[in-house]
């Protein structure tokens, strides 16, 4: 897959650009088996990007076929550690070359800022390859403490074909997440990304193949989740699903495990994430500044968004005065191909209508909207929602329990330490929690109380390569990121031999 690109503005770049849209299987570009194709659409102004390869069942078949077959040729899967770095290590380097060729398409395929592509997405992306790499020679097996005559001893091996299916709204890092520990560990994948954002996994294929893997081991089949999506978790020589996305696919993943043949199935799931502010926090304006980041940044289209907004009583007349200014100043709806936008537009129509759906129910609920609530102003083209708050809303309003995935944040005020963390607590998700304080030990408390896989203390949304990312409850039972993802991608096997004494 080639792109071009000649110097100047990113509108410039992106007219230039031209797309790749078969689907990438055995180590080359091909149609879908029925010649179908789907239309990716900018959600920006609503233009047609590009046509890109439908693929159903027939495809998952010949991809997950390709990625049996080379897995069983040990070509990867027994490729030494360290030659599997290197090549892991090429591509992480390839991916960063590329950075703003992934900007560009992902920003006109799902409407993220492309300032956000370059100072997030990519170099995330580039080092969640370098990390894992960096793992693949550190795994290591354990021999048991057995009687002398015996030799116990337990490996970590690949588990064969391992199908990633993984959500739209941070196409290249999502992907990035599940297939880079998946490759490493020595597995063969294949890829469905979400309908809404197909394009950037297709040059990464394509990269991956320049970084010198062999064919076969990373195969990327676009289309719906209920025809490919359905068909790689359906599948039966599929070992693992790793899965990122809504609750309700999320559990469907785990009834296409038990029907076909119970391979193993992580998920990623959503959240609908409480971010307490004390009234002992440090600072407010700084405090109200990361709460604005947590529901606003990437649109709200985040899975851990501190979308409850738990606000100590007594502050919270100051609190709203300094979260209001920030969301006035700071997160201004524009295009997304200019670098000083910081909101673009949702992925597409159907998720804006959603968005505006649930700020319907809100306002029909008793919440009152202070800020937003509907389509900026000269954006009607795009599928854009206004950066919105609700106070006045209770944690039983469908806005407080529902994960919207837009720019919506709900201030729901609480009294005491107590009821802050009953209300963090009463909900059916449990992906990350956030709280401002400066008591330490209100801080380490909540840490210990909160119902959630991530906890930020006077921060949100932070984190590194080592910083294992997933959720508790409803959010799901996996874990990106850190070593224990790499871990998550092997099984062992424990070996018992009878040496005499
Ligand atoms: P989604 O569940 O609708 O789709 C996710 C993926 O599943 C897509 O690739 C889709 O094609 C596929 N799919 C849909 N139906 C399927 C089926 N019947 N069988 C197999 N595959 C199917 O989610 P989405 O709208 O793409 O993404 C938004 C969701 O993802 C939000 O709930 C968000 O919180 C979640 N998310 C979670 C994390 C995390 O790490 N916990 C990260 C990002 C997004």
């Amino acid at each position: 897959m080639t792109i071009t690109r000649s110097a100047g503005s990113w509108h410039d770049q992106a007219a230039k650009l031209s797309f790749e849209g078969r689907l990438f299987i055995d180590g080359d570009f091909r149609a879908a088996a029925s010649g179908k194709m789907f239309e990716s659409i900018n959600p920006a102004n609503g233009s047609v990007l590009a046509e890109v390869s439908r693929g159903d069942a027939a495809d998952i078949d010949r991809a997950v076929a390709s990625s049996l077959k080379t897995f069983k040729s040990g070509a990867w899967s027994r490729l030494a550690p360290r030659a599997r770095m290197a090549i892991m290590l090429r591509f992480a380097d390839l991916i960063e070359q590329h950075a703003s060729d992934f900007a560009l398409i992902d920003t006109l395929d799902m409407g993220k800022p492309i300032t956000e592509m370059l100072t997030v997405d990519v170099p995330l992306a580039v080092n969640c390859f370098r990390f894992t790499a960096e793992c693949i020679d550190k795994m290591q097996g354990t021999v048991g403490a057995t009687s002398p005559d015996v030799l116990s001893y337990v490996l970590r091996q690949p588990l064969g074909v391992v199908g990633c299916i993984v959500p739209w709204n941070y196409p290249l890092l999502m992907t990035a997440w599940k297939i880079a520990p998946a490759l490493a560990a020595g597995n063969c994948v294949v890829l469905k990304p979400a309908e809404q954002s197909r394009l950037s996994a297709l040059l990464l294929a394509s990269l991956f193949m320049q970084a010198g893997a062999p064919a076969g081991v990373l195969n990327v089949v676009n289309g719906f989740g209920a025809e490919a999506g359905r068909a790689l978790a359906l599948h039966r020589d599929v070992e693992k699903i790793a899965f990122t996305g809504s609750v309700e696919i999320g559990k469907l993943m785990m009834v296409y495990s038990g029907q076909s043949n119970l391979k193993k199935v992580s998920t990623e799931c959503g959240g609908k994430s409480p971010h307490v502010i004390m009234a002992d926090a440090d600072n407010l304006e700084t405090a109200a500044w990361w709460a604005a980041m947590g529901i606003f940044g990437n649109q709200g289209e985040v899975c851990c968004a501190g979308s409850r907004i738990l606000v100590q009583t007594s502050i919270l007349p100051d609190f709203l005065d300094a979260f209001s200014a920030v969301a006035k100043k700071d997160y201004i709806p524009g295009d997304p191909l200019e670098t000083t936008t910081t909101v673009g537009p949702m992925v597409t129509v159907e998720q804006q209508q959603r968005v505006l759906n649930y700020i319907g129910i809100g306002k029909q609920g008793g919440a009152d909207c202070i800020l937003g609530g509907g389509v900026p102003e000269g954006l009607e083209a795009g599928a854009y929602v206004s950066p919105t708050i609700f106070t006045g809303v209770s944690n039983s309003m469908t806005i407080a329990r529902e994960e919207i995935f837009g720019p919506v944040a709900s201030i729901i005020p609480f009294d005491s330490y107590e009821d802050a963390v009953s209300i963090a607590n009463d909900s059916n998700f449990g992906l990350a929690a956030g709280i401002w304080t400066s008591n330490l030990g209100t801080a380490h408390r909540f840490a210990r109380d909160v119902e959630a896989g991530m906890v930020y203390i006077n921060s949100y949304m932070n984190g590194d390569m080592q910083f294992p990312f997933g959720g508790w409850k409803e959010s799901g039972n996996g874990r990106d990121k850190c070593m224990d993802a790499l871990v998550s991608y092997t099984q062992t096997k424990s070996v018992w031999a009878t040496i005499g004494n």
